[in-house]
């Protein structure tokens, strides 16, 4: 039994394994001579957030192995582990919530554990927490008038110390729906520092409030 408690077969035939060396020179030969990849269907989706006109797809780059370290993966220089309670919305004994410091775009709340580990780090009670602190932050973001849609992020790629990332869409702005809200954040201004500093206040008041009794903190 592993210490996720969950049983991982081992199939006939040997372990599977995704080469990126193999998906590169497939998708290079799917290119075609001129070595171009075609724009995917997503570019031709009414959410896309550019115009195709001139648009070309970057040629692949070769893989990179073994991968280059990612920002914070020494915990004894990790600067999320470093952050002081009171740069954060909202802290508990296992988990902090913050906003990012400099007005964004969108309202933004990010959820990160106390302890130094990724997501798959998490034990299987970790695991429960940290849903029931996004649905909170979920909530909290709804509980904003004019939010439309709240969507949650797990990247990783950037920084080793876990962060889930919950962004708000604003009500009728169907062009921001789907996999490109992240993208638009970049596109859009960002809000004036006053409605910032606003939201930061809302969140805080939401998110201290929690429901009541509950052990997660
Ligand atoms: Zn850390």
């Amino acid at each position: 039994m592993s210490g996720s408690g969950l049983e991982v077969p081992d199939p006939a035939g040997g372990a599977p394994r995704l080469d990126a060396h193999a998906v590169t020179a497939r998708a290079r030969a799917a290119a075609g001579p001129d070595g171009q990849p075609a724009l995917p269907r997503v570019a031709h989706w009414p959410i896309f957030p550019f115009a195709t006109e001139g648009l070309r797809v970057k040629a692949l780059e070769d893989p990179v192995l073994p991968e280059p370290p990612r920002r914070d993966e020494d915990v004894s220089a990790c600067t999320v582990c470093a952050r002081p309670d009171d740069t954060f919305v909202w802290s508990g004994e296992r988990w902090r919530i913050s906003m990012p410091p400099l007005p964004g775009s969108l309202p933004t709340l990010v959820l990160h554990p106390r302890d130094h580990v990724d997501f798959a780090d998490l034990t299987e009670e970790q695991g429960g927490e940290m849903g029931v602190l996004l649905v909170r932050m979920e909530r909290a973001l709804s509980s904003i008038e004019g939010v439309g849609r709240v969507h949650v992020y797990k990247w990783g790629d950037g920084g080793a110390h876990l962060h889930v990332l919950a962004v708000a869409r604003p009500l009728g702005m169907m062009q921001l729906r789907g996999m490109f809200l992240s993208t638009w954040m970049d596109v859009l201004p960002p809000l004036p520092a006053e409605e910032w500093a606003a939201l930061r206040s809302h969140l805080a008041a939401h998110l201290a409030a929690g429901p009541a009794g509950h052990g997660v903190r």
